[in-house]
């Protein structure tokens, strides 16, 4: 390995020796970057590495909050302002009772990554909370979003950090946040958050964006071996917002997903979950209680086989992982590698742990695709919403679609060059990392030391 990464990395390991998975992004990102590291020996000089792994900014502040049994509550905020060299920040919230720094570390630099991959106009944060909207009346939810919005708006604003959901965080807590926010500055400044819902502000096709894209994505890499959606099947994993988008745009366009998995164990459909019952049911049992995807099997008379994940299954195409992080370890990707299935998409954030990825990576039938390309999608359209806000219009859903399809098939495209380019062959993890550090590498170097 290059000596100024291996540096970087054991200097970072020993800085933040309590966040295991923020040290497990800076592994993966930084260790995929070497041909580059190799012939830049300027950023070296520059320090730009020891400048990309720190935040420019980290803010903790406390929320509290009163449940519907008057009890007041505290529970912690945090915003990880990573990197704006190309733009205002911009990342999600995640409001989950797991959510620590070392969280929101991990998706803030993953975001910084993905944001410039997008080659739109935007730097990399993420936020959220410990609190958890499972199990709360909307009351409570509101007053949370309220107390944390309360402290949260002097960080953020249109031109600095423009916050949207991520787990957790859907359009009723955008829309609780933005209201809070709008009251406390006193302008319908829209471009402050992303996510609104249509009425007040928002882009069509924000919520389907992250699942579509994925799907639009898969295509690509499909088309690269003379195949399409078109009768595929797919096993994944998640069935929250960005899987649901996928069930619905897979079935769109002649696939199925016939297997999915939730917390509790997993669905396996043959016939695929297609038509608007089927789609409607996941909404609804999600909307109910998200922890249980058992009520599936019961309502369409399929089976269910509790406590286990979908990996390993051999007649599907595609596996998409679209959960949690680290839903895929080393055990899980044998499964996978010995089923012979060829496609590993990624689509959760970090959904592989390191060593599983390299293993997955190293199987010759297997086509890898990182999470960080195959989920861009929701933040680029996020983008499109600040930038309707700033021209104060709206787009129609075909043209934010074509945008949708265009930012997509240029992720993919640049993946592939960035890999070619350093001889790596084609290999759409390495070239995902390669591209989206370029330009932010680009951005710092072009504004010099701060
Ligand atoms: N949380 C989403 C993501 O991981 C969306 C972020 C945004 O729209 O700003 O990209």
């Amino acid at each position: 390995m290059n000596a100024y990464i291996e540096r970087v990395l054991a200097e970072t390991k020993a800085k933040n020796a309590n966040e295991p998975e923020f040290l497990q992004t800076v592994e993966e990102v930084l260790s995929s970057l070497e041909p580059v590291i190799n012939a830049h020996p300027e950023y070296e000089k520059a320090c730009l590495l020891e400048r990309m792994v720190e935040p420019e900014r980290t803010i903790e502040f406390r929320v509290v909050w009163m449940d519907d049994n008057l009890q007041y509550h505290v529970n912690r905020g945090y915003r990880v302002q990573y990197n704006a060299a190309l733009g205002p920040y911009k990342g999600g919230l995640r409001f989950a009772s797991n959510v620590n720094l070392s969280i929101i570390k991990f998706l803030g630099f993953e975001q910084t990554f993905k944001d410039a991959l997008t080659c739109l106009p935007i730097g990399g944060a993420k936020g959220g909370s410990d609190f958890s909207p499972i199990g709360r009346s909307d009351g409570e939810v509101m007053r949370f979003c309220q107390a944390f919005m309360t402290e949260f708006h002097r960080h953020i604003g249109q031109d600095i950090d423009c916050p949207a959901g991520d787990v957790g965080v859907g359009g009723r807590e955008v829309g609780y946040l933005y209201g809070q926010y709008r009251r406390i500055v006193g302008a319908a400044e829209f471009g402050a958050m992303s996510g609104k819902a249509v009425c007040t502000g928002g882009s069509i096709l924000r919520p389907e964006a992250t699942g579509f894209g994925a799907v639009y994505y898969l295509r690509e890499v499909l088309k690269h071996d003379g195949k399409g959606i078109e009768g595929l099947r797919v096993a994944m994993s998640g069935y929250g917002n960005v899987g649901w988008g996928i069930m619905k745009k897979i079935d769109e366009l002649g696939g199925k997903v016939t297997y999915f998995a939730g917390p509790d164990g997993y669905i396996h459909d043959p016939d695929g979950v297609c038509g608007e019952e089927k789609l409607n049911f996941i909404l609804e049992m999600r909307a109910k209680d998200p922890m249980h995807c058992k009520p599936y099997a019961d309502k369409f008379g399929v089976e269910f086989v509790e406590g286990q994940k979908c990996w390993g299954v051999k007649d599907v195409d595609v596996y998409m992982p679209a959960a949690t992080q680290n839903d895929v370890n080393m055990e899980w990707a044998k499964k996978i590698a010995e089923s012979g299935v060829p496609y590993y998409i990624e689509v959760g954030n970090m959904p592989t742990t390191n060593d599983a990825l390299a293993f997955l990576m190293e199987q010759k039938h297997l086509t890898v695709a990182p999470s960080k390309a195959v989920n861009a999608c929701g933040v680029s359209v996020s983008e499109l919403e600040m930038a309707q806000n700033a021209q104060r219009i709206y787009w129609t859903a075909e043209e934010v679609d074509a945008k949708m399809e265009a930012i997509m098939k240029n992720i993919y495209d640049a993946s592939v060059e960035a890999a070619e380019r350093y001889g790596l062959g084609y290999n759409l993890v390495a070239g995902a990392n390669i591209a989206g550090f370029q330009k932010v590498a680009d951005a710092m170097m072009a504004q010099g030391i701060f």
